[in-house]
């Protein structure tokens, strides 16, 4: 019996819980500290992370109107917006 693993299996669910948070830059630096660590030491999460990140890089991309049509622009935009409202 360990608590230990119990501990590891806690940071990865925080740890994926605060990636979109993390990749948007809206963390504060001591969580965003916290998860850069986590990800240094856990193998599963980094590969994870290395997804989400991809993704968000390809939608951000996506959303620089000179490199993609404006009707695929608009809607993403108006998928952000109906998603946070
Ligand atoms: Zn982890």
């Amino acid at each position: 019996m360990s608590s230990h693993d119990h501990d590891e299996l806690d940071e990865c669910v925080r740890a994926l819980e605060s990636v979109h948070a993390f990749l948007h830059n809206e963390l504060l630096e001591a969580d965003a500290d916290m998860i850069r660590h986590h990800l240094h030491a856990c193998e599963r999460c980094m590969e994870n992370f290395e997804i989400e990140s991809t993704i968000t890089e390809m939608i951000q991309r996506s959303q620089v109107p000179a490199a993609a049509p404006v009707t695929l622009t608009s809607r993403i935009t108006r998928l952000s917006v109906r998603r946070r409202a």
